[in-house]
């Protein structure tokens, strides 16, 4: 039996003295698990190396896999990062919000948070609790997903105590997630080339009609006027991944979910008419998938804790946020790490 390490984190309620405290650790170069619309996430300040690389540490995460930056508003912009013309469009439309902007960087930013990379991403965050802590001291933060590298994001305070509260001290209540996956990113280091290097609550769309122009897809592309060096690294194929072997399938049947084995638990989309079985899940009883997209991590975080062999899971049918859960879950059901 795997020995149960006891975890040491606290978790502060969100009120002006606590968040003090916590502004003060953060300035003297601690971490906090913070809430975002988007994930928990474990911050440092972004302008102090050394606490940056505990974030890594505490993480298990590779050194060449950077830090999103968080800041406070867009006045703070222009102290970590180059600004464009394409930035105030997106800022105007989409921030605070789950929104990343990559672009290129200024030498306050610790090369530990970029990976040694010339171009840092940024967001600015709708939380009104992790709002009021960046407010409070004044700095940008990074924050990387508040969980062992690789594994399911969390969406509350409980799941960042399960899974790195032997590892940190601090947690900072913020209540459940509301969007809960993480941010989309975007490359717009070329204002006139944007490229979207993850799928997230901002859809591709709704960025084209802001910009008036067509947003490149992926991670590893190809286009005459880009260098085949724009990858962002850490973007891996598999990623948000239960210990459960997940398969997952363009469209899941109610009849073998009841005529499988017991111990394969089925993971519907929109709850299925009228069946009643223990095997069987589902993200939103209506189908809806902003709903959907809340309930995903926590939802493969409790499957994870059951005693299944094999989670069986369906994608979501529809553009916008369903592109978002559909690439989570195709890295949690992959086995290839590159
Ligand atoms: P997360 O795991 O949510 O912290 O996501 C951070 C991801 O943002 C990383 O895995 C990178 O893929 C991407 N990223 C962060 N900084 C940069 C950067 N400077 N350039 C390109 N991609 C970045
Ligand atoms: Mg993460």
């Amino acid at each position: 039996m795997p020995k149960k390490i006891k975890p040491i984190a606290l978790v502060y309620r969100s009120n002006t003295k606590n968040i003090s405290t916590l502004a003060r650790i953060l300035k003297e170069g601690g971490l906090v698990a913070v809430p975002t619309e988007t994930v928990y996430g474990l911050a440092a300040n972004a302008l102090n190396a050394k606490a940056c690389r505990a974030i890594f540490k505490a993480k298990g995460r590779p050194e060449n896999d950077p830090l999103i930056v968080h800041i406070h508003s867009l006045k703070d912009l222009h102290q970590i990062a180059e600004k464009n013309s394409a930035v105030d469009l997106l800022a105007h439309a989409f921030w605070p919000g789950p929104l990343t902007l990559v672009l290129p960087k200024k030498n306050c930013i610790p090369s530990i948070v970029t990976s040694n990379l010339p171009s840092v991403a940024v967001r600015i965050p709708s939380h009104p609790v992790f709002r009021k802590l960046l407010k409070k001291t004044g700095l940008p933060l990074a924050a990387p997903s508040a969980n062992p590298f690789g594994y399911v994001s969390p969406t509350t305070s409980a799941h960042v105590v399960e899974s790195l509260g032997s590892k940190i001290n601090h947690i900072l209540e913020g209540g459940a997630c509301e969007v809960g996956v993480e941010s989309t990113i975007l490359d717009l280091r070329n204002p006139k080339l944007p490229v979207l290097l993850r799928p997230g609550g901002i859809s591709k769309n709704k960025i084209e009609k802001v910009l008036k122009l067509k947003v490149l897809s992926g991670n590893k592309i190809r286009h005459p006027n880009l260098k085949s060096g724009q990858i962002s690294p850490g973007l891996l194929k598999k990623h948000y991944s239960p210990h459960t072997p997940l398969t997952l399938s363009d469209h899941l049947k109610v009849r073998s979910a009841i005529n499988s084995s017991k111990n394969e638990a089925w993971l519907f989309i929109k709850k299925p008419n009228g069946v009643i079985a223990k095997n069987i899940f589902f993200l939103s009883r209506s189908g809806n998938l902003t709903e959907a997209a809340h309930n995903l991590f926590s939802v493969l975080r409790d499957l994870d804790s059951g005693n299944w062999k094999q989670i069986h899971a369906e994608k979501a049918i529809g553009s916008d946020i369903a592109v978002a859960i559909n690439d989570r879950l195709i890295r949690a059901a992959s086995k290839r790490n590159h």
